[in-house]
């Protein structure tokens, strides 16, 4: 079996958000898809491990923000690589709240959803929500998984449904990886003045790794 060929399924790259009561909270997800047209729903996927998880069950509400490729890379390591348990994520990027749930403003819109069924895997719960509201702010290029790997060198937290511990990329030159987000840095030498593209961490974040 050769899993590359799971890296040629598309996804996009996604902000989940939901409510502890009134905290508001949220993650990244790669995989969301539209499941029906008239009325409009939407699936998620969410790892049984992310805080959010728990939260959309209590609230039965989810928010997903959709990411271009011009939205700021702190976004995903902010919400992909720390847990809204212990950071006050929205608090870091302009939001708002519509229907009660935070979006993030720095995206190309959002899609608010009633929970609507549960499906639970091993790993992951899938959320079904009916579409309750929905907007665009802009029209950039969305943000793609593929993107997000091949373009910002970012990697994928242990949670997500994409997550391959197998993969191993060629190398090119020297190799540091950033020990928050796992993004890679290629070069010669890694400057002392780096600052990591993904979560904004410092050279002493990065890891030589061979
Ligand atoms: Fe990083």
């Amino acid at each position: 079996m050769d899993n590359k060929i799971l890296r040629d399924l598309t996804y996009g790259v996604y902000v989940v958000g939901s409510l502890d009561g009134e905290r508001k909270v949220g993650c990244i997800a790669n995989s969301v898809m539209q499941i029906t047209s008239n009325p409009a729903s939407i699936a998620i996927s969410i790892n049984h491990d992310n805080y959010t998880n728990e939260c959309i069950k209590k609230s039965n509400m989810f928010s997903v923000s959709i990411l271009n490729e011009e939205s700021n890379p702190n976004i995903i390591g902010t919400f992909g690589f720390s847990s809204s348990k212990e950071v006050e994520k929205y608090s870091l990027f302009e939001h708002e709240l519509v229907e009660g749930i935070p979006v993030i403003k720095d995206s190309n819109g959002y899609i608010i959803c009633e929970v609507t069924s549960v499906l639970e895997t091993e790993t992951h719960t899938i959320f079904v929500g009916k579409v309750i509201n929905m907007n665009k702010y802009d029209n950039k290029n969305v943000m793609t998984y593929k993107y997000y790997h091949e373009v910002l060198k970012g990697s994928s937290p242990k949670k997500a449904p994409t997550y391959q511990e197998n993969i191993v990329e060629e190398i090119k030159g020297n190799r540091w990886k950033c020990m928050i987000c796992g993004y890679i840095y290629e070069g010669d030498e890694l400057p002392l003045d780096f600052t990591c593209p993904i979560c904004g961490q410092g050279y002493e974040a990065f890891e030589k790794i061979d």
